[in-house]
């Protein structure tokens, strides 16, 4: 899967990631070939569009680590975009809810339905022990439900006896009675297709939703089929509802497209792919595994990766050793927030520092959360350099002035700077004595 996308985006990115320097030509000259590329794997435009967007946006405004070249950079910003065009996390099939729970299969005629809901009891009886009850409601073809009785019996799992007449309505009612009965764990309801969506196909669908309370709507999708697939999927949700989504035939897709818009156009999460006909040729579905294959450049990722650590504690050491030092403007004020901001909140070089592991606790409490960050870094963008160097020269115009220009009110611009000097007077007394109790009166 994926092999033709992967051949394209590979020699891209490898062009740039031996370069030394690079120029916004070349990563914009870079960007426009990944455009095509991914255009040419059926990626819907949409996506593209965006997804470019966000790559050129993040290669601007990121600042290149030491020891990376810019190119690695680069691959590593591709990287992480794919991930989250990906949908981030995986996501799996959702069993939280009382027993039976449905599992209603959807999709066209020849998707892989069946196929797919035996692969998926399979998985379910085996790895997690799960009681499984598969029931075809393809009363159109017959066929179809003797597919399903020998895949039930290749893989050992219970399918519901047919009985002759009856709707596809009944027989889910009878499914989800017979697994009350007989104690399982899980129903699955493998629906009839047809070869395009029509209204009595979308009603049927309805129908049995409301019959059989599914706790998980799947549409099966061959992926082979592109931005067919995702606009099927489109029309699914918005007449039946889907819960998430399976990508059949992803063995025999060079190009992905269906793969990669699915999450973005559609909002749902892809949950499983289907890799081949055999029963145990189905994969969870990870965002962040998908991604390293389609680049195939692990290693590049996990070296930016690393190197951004390394800087972020380098930096963070470099701060503290200023703090304790007693030299703490509002620059390295600034820095900090960024910093707690970048660390996912407080923290960060506050932990790094003896007997200030309190702090983060008391500026909680204070009423100092995350989201102030925010406007705390505005407030100090909004300084001259001269002010952020010495914020006493910071008189009452001054302060109207920079509350005008970050959107905020002196009264704010006084707190900040009460809780500056507090920090500055308490790191200077800890660098001199070495201890931080009692100090934390002056902060706020
Ligand atoms: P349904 O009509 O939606 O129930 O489709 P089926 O389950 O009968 O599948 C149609 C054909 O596709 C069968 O020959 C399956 O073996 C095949 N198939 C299903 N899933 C996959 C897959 O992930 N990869 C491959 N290569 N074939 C698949």
């Amino acid at each position: 899967m994926f092999e033709s996308l992967q051949e394209r985006l590979g020699s891209i990115l490898n062009g740039l990631t031996g370069r030394g320097a690079l120029s916004q030509a070349d990563v914009a000259a870079a960007l426009r070939e990944v455009r095509r590329a991914l255009l040419e794997a059926d990626v819907a435009l949409e996506v593209v569009r965006s997804f470019i967007d966000k790559v050129r946006e993040k290669a601007v405004g990121t600042e290149v680590l030491k020891s990376i070249k810019p190119g690695q950079m680069v691959v590593k910003i591709v990287h992480d975009e794919l991930v989250s065009m990906l949908g981030e996390e995986g996501v799996p099939i959702d069993l939280n809810a009382a027993a039976p729970v449905v599992l209603m299969m959807v999709g066209l005629q020849g998707s892989g339905k069946t196929t797919t809901s035996a692969k998926i009891a399979k998985r379910l009886t085996g790895r997690q022990g799960k009681k499984v009850l598969m029931a075809s409601l393809d009363t159109r073809r017959p066929a179809a439900q003797e597919q399903l009785r020998q895949l039930g019996e290749q893989i050992q799992v219970a399918t519901l006896p047919v009985v002759a007449g009856q709707s596809p309505v009944e027989i889910a009612r009878r499914a989800v009675q017979a697994a009350r009965l007989g104690g399982h764990d899980v129903v699955i309801l493998d629906t009839a297709g047809r070869t395009h969506i029509d209204e009595p196909l979308m009603v049927e669908m309805a129908e049995i939703r409301s019959a059989s309370n599914p706790h998980e709507i799947l549409l099966v999708a061959d992926s082979l089929t592109g931005q067919d697939a995702v606009n099927l999927a489109r029309n699914f949700d918005e007449r039946v509802g889907v819960t998430g989504l399976v990508l059949t035939r992803m063995d025999g897709d060079g190009r992905g497209g269906a793969a990669l818009s699915m999450r973005a156009v559609t909002g749902k999460p892809i949950k499983l792919i289907g890799t081949g006909e055999k029963m145990d040729a189905l994969e969870e579905f990870y965002p962040k595994r998908i991604a390293d294959r389609i680049l195939g450049m692990g290693d590049i990722v996990s070296l930016v990766e690393k190197a951004a650590e390394t800087i972020d504690a380098e930096k963070a050491a470099a701060m503290a050793k200023k703090m304790q030092s007693g030299k703490f403007d509002l620059n390295d004020l600034a820095e900090q927030l960024g910093q707690m901001q970048k660390m996912g909140g407080m923290g960060g070089i506050m932990g790094m520092m003896p007997g200030m592991g309190k702090m983060k606790d008391q500026m909680a409490a204070a009423g100092l959360d995350d989201k102030m960050f925010g406007r705390q870094l505005a407030i100090i963008s909004s300084m001259t350099k001269a002010e952020r160097a010495n914020p006493d020269i910071l008189k009452h115009s001054r302060k109207k002035r920079i509350a005008a220009g970050s959107g905020t009110s002196s009264a704010e611009i006084n707190k900040l700077l009460k809780m500056h000097r507090g920090m500055a007077d308490m790191m200077k007394a800890m660098g001199g004595k070495g201890k931080g109790g009692g100090m934390m009166r002056g902060l706020m």
